[in-house]
C-alpha cells in the first residue's frame, strides 16, 4: 500500500527564464492525498504543470520519478499513460472538439456515465470543450476527465476557484468517488495532490498531508486541518514569521 507513486528530488524549474521552483522535494505513495497551500503567484501550478513537461516549464535540476520511472526523457502523453492525471487551474478552450468526442478518446472507465450524471454535464456533451463553460462548469468538466482517465495519481489544481459551495460538494463527491473513498471497507488505491488556495475542499476531501509552498519551494509539513488553521488566523505572512523563528532557534 505505500509504494511510491511520485518522488520529487531537488526540483528546480523556470519559467520564462526566471526560476519559479528552487529546491523541492515531494514523495507520494499510493491512497495518500496531500494538499499545498501557497501564496498567488508561488509557483504551486507551475509544480504540477512540471511534473506533466507542459511546455514552457523548464527543469533545469532535480529528478521525477513516477511509479520509479525517471521521467526525464519522456513525453506529456507518456507520463500520462504511466498513469497521471491533471485538472488545470484553468483549462484550455478548445474549439471543434465537443466533450463527447474529448470523453471518447480518453475513457478507460466503465461507468463513465454515472460519473456524467453525478456531475450534471448529460447537457455539455455536445458543447465544445470549455467554450463558454462557466466557474463551475469548467471544473466539474475537468473532474470528468479525471474520471475517464482513471489516473493513479490526481493533480488537482485549485479545484475550487470560481466555483459555488454547490458545486465544490458535487466536485468533491467526484474527486472522493475516484479516490475510492466513498468505500469505506476498503483502502483507497490512488493519490492526489490537491492544490488549494480557500481550503474549501478539506471540508469534503479527507486530506492526509498537508503543505506550504512558498519562495519556490516546501517550507512547512503537517495535518492540513491545522495548517489551514494557522493560515486562516494569521495568513502566510504568520507562515514566514514561524519559518524565521525556527530558523532562528536552530
Ligand atoms: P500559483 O499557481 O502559485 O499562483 P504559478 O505557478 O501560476 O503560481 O506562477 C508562478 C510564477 O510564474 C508567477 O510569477 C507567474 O507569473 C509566473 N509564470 C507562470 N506561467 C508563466 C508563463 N507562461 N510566462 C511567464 N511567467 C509565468
Ligand atoms: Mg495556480
Amino acid at each position: 500500500m505505500d509504494r511510491p507513486l511520485l518522488e520529487i528530488n531537488d526540483l528546480h524549474v523556470s519559467v520564462a527564464g526566471k526560476e519559479i521552483i528552487k529546491g523541492m522535494d515531494l514523495q507520494v505513495k499510493q491512497g495518500e492525498v496531500h494538499v499545498i497551500f501557497g501564496p498567488n503567484g508561488s509557483g504551486k501550478s507551475t509544480l504540477l504543470n512540471a511534473v506533466m513537461h507542459l511546455p514552457g516549464y523548464t527543469i533545469d535540476r532535480g529528478v521525477i520519478r513516477v511509479k520509479s520511472q525517471n521521467i526525464a526523457e519522456m513525453s506529456t502523453d507518456e507520463i500520462a499513460n504511466l498513469g497521471i492525471g491533471i485538472s488545470f487551474q484553468h483549462p484550455p478552450k478548445i474549439k471543434g472538439v465537443t466533450l463527447r468526442n474529448f470523453l471518447d478518446a480518453i475513457n478507460r472507465s466503465e461507468d463513465l456515465d454515472e460519473a456524467v450524471k453525478a456531475l450534471s454535464m448529460d447537457t455539455f456533451l455536445e458543447r465544445e470543450l470549455n467554450v463558454g463553460f462557466s466557474g463551475g462548469e469548467l471544473k466539474r468538466a475537468e473532474v470528468l476527465k479525471l474520471y475517464a482517465q482513471h489516473p493513479d495519481l490526481l493533480l488537482i489544481d485549485e479545484p475550487e476557484s470560481g466555483v459555488d459551495f454547490e458545486n465544490i460538494a458535487i466536485i468533491s463527491k467526484a474527486i472522493n468517488k475516484i479516490l475510492q473513498k466513498e468505500r469505506p471497507m476498503r483502502l483507497r488505491e490512488r493519490a492526489a495532490i490537491i492544490i488549494t488556495h480557500t481550503g474549501h475542499i478539506l471540508n469534503y476531501v479527507q486530506a492526509d498531508i498537508g503543505h506550504v509552498f512558498m519562495d519556490g519551494k516546501i517550507v512547512c509539513t503537517g495535518n492540513p486541518q491545522s495548517i489551514m488553521e494557522d493560515i486562516k488566523k494569521a495568513g502566510f505572512s504568520g507562515c514566514s514569521a514561524c519559518i524565521k523563528q525556527q530558523k532562528d532557534h536552530a
